[in-house]
């Protein structure tokens, strides 16, 4: 068996692995064996590499491997849970550039070998460039080390277009005479540039689509590398991230009933809106003494979490409390909003955290047919994945965005610390209805009350 044919049976069986991995990674309780999977597939791929005969330095890669696997575990574990959408931004960053790297020795070394060579280096270094400074950008506006509002000023838009067309110009010339240097450089740098003057104008509350989108970037950049330097686990690799991210982007949007176009190019949250018009309304508090006598006879309760949650990290004491509930002879559910939190899966990852059953948590389509038979539902800093305007309010921004109908629930308790609007910066209608109460203050502070209520009650 020649090494170039043991190489390629590895990278199909890697392939198969990954394909594996990324299905098992669709619910909580097969995503570990997924990622192990598809760690065995990206184990066994480096290996194949390696032994492939064509490795021209293998101290340089030892180096690499030392510096970056130390750099990765350091983050890894510094990383908090709540900075996991700007650790996911670097990771992306770091994929793009070294695919970046990938197509630029490839072109040192090789040049461009005919004219789909030169066009997937192009398009290679374009992707990967804006990847990389967009993602890093995204970074920055995550982790607060760049403002989160958006960054705009006078002549963006014609400094954007203006930098296409000279992508796009130079990209032509270099197709038709890709020995040119300067031309790769040039277009290598305007890229890089570029990624940075399409993120900054997005808002931090919209960076989590933002981030999706850049993942998938990542992904076909890997895959047009694969193309350049001529491997098949990249291309195939390449294309499943590339697709999955933009999924997983689609899904997003959807959830939120905006378009990816809507998301990259339009300020969102910048406008406050009040609920129903000018009409006087009050919102109803409720003291936690008050909440636990409702929620100590209730015969169902569905929490609805939100960002809050990650905010206030009341994902333990929220599971303290359902247990009580069950104690009680209570039927306890969470609902599970596609976009509650900051980014895709927010709150299935602290809930899980929390060692909450799986089985207790349920996907919006599924909670929703069983909301008006709820005693009481408890929202904890949610906002507007529960805002009943989306379903009638044709004014409103976020008009038809599919929401959990908490509002059919006989009791509905709002956690709280004010009565402060969420990302969209609009008002909720549901804290004025006449079956919401507020409990104001900090979610984990009003759950650990309402489970020393509890405890109390039990002496
Ligand atoms: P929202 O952002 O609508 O509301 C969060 C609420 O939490 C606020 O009203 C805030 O009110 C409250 N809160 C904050 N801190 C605390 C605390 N310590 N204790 C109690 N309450 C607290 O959150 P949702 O989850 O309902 O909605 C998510 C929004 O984010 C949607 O608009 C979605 O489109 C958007 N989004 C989501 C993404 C994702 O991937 N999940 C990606 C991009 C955007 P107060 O200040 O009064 O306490």
């Amino acid at each position: 068996m020649n090494t170039a044919f043991a190489t390629n049976f590895v990278y199909i069986i890697s392939s198969v692995l990954f394909a594996f991995g990324l299905k098992f990674l669709g619910s909580p309780v097969t995503a570990r064996r997924g990622n192990i999977l598809s760690s065995i597939g990206m184990l066994l791929a480096v290996l194949a590499t390696l032994f492939n005969g064509h490795i021209i330095s293998f101290q340089w890669i030892a180096i690499g491997i030392i510096i970056g696997g130390s750099l990765g575990a350091l983050v890894a574990f510094k990383a908090a849970m709540t900075q996991m959408p700007e650790m996911i931004a670097l990771l992306h960053g770091c994929g793009a550039m070294a695919s970046v790297f990938v197509d630029w020795t490839a072109y040192q070394v090789h040049g461009t070998t005919d004219l789909t060579n030169a066009i997937t280096l192009y398009l290679s270094i374009v992707i990967g460039g804006l990847t990389v400074t967009g993602s890093g950008i995204a970074w920055g506006k995550l982790s607060e080390n760049i403002p989160g509002k958006p960054i705009v000023f006078t002549g963006q838009k014609w400094l954007n277009t203006a930098l296409i067309a000279s992508i796009v110009i130079l990209g032509v010339l270099f197709i038709m005479h890709p020995a040119r240097y300067d031309l790769f450089l040039m277009i290598l740098g305007l890229s890089l540039v570029f990624g940075v003057f399409i993120v900054i104008p997005i808002g931090g509350a919209d960076m989590p689509v933002v981030i999706s989108v850049l993942n998938s970037y990542s992904g076909i950049v890997a895959c047009t590398t694969g193309f350049v330097i001529h491997n098949t686990l990249l291309i195939v690799v390449g294309s499943l991230v590339g697709a999955n991210g933009m999924i997983l982007s689609i899904i997003m949007c959807k959830a939120m009933n905006r378009s990816i176009g809507n998301v990259i190019f339009g300020a969102f949250g910048s406008v406050v809106k009040k609920a129903g018009g000018d009409e006087k309304k009050e919102a109803k508090a409720m003291s936690v003494e008050d909440a636990f006598l409702i929620i100590e006879n209730a015969k169902s309760v569905v929490f609805i979490p939100g960002y809050g949650m990650a905010v206030a990290q009341a994902q333990h004491a929220v599971r303290e409390l359902s247990e009580f509930l069950e104690k009680n002879g209570c039927d306890v559910k969470y609902a599970i909003h596609p976009v509650a939190g900051r980014m895709p899966g927010h709150m299935n990852v602290l809930l899980a955290e929390a060692n909450i059953p799986y089985d207790q948590l349920l996907e919006m389509d599924a909670i929703n047919p069983l909301m008006d038979t709820v005693d009481v539902a408890i929202i904890i800093g949610a906002n507007d994945v529960v805002n009943p305007a989306s379903r009638h309010d044709k004014s409103s921004p976020i008009y038809g965005m599919p929401i959990i109908n908490a509002d059919k629930a006989k009791t509905v308790f709002v956690l709280k610390r004010s009565m402060a609007t969420g990302f969209a910066g609009i008002e909720n209608e549901l804290f004025y209805y006449e079956n919401t109460r507020m409990i104001f203050g900090d979610a984990k502070q009003t759950i650990q009350a309402l489970v020393a209520e509890f405890k109390s009650s039990q002496h």
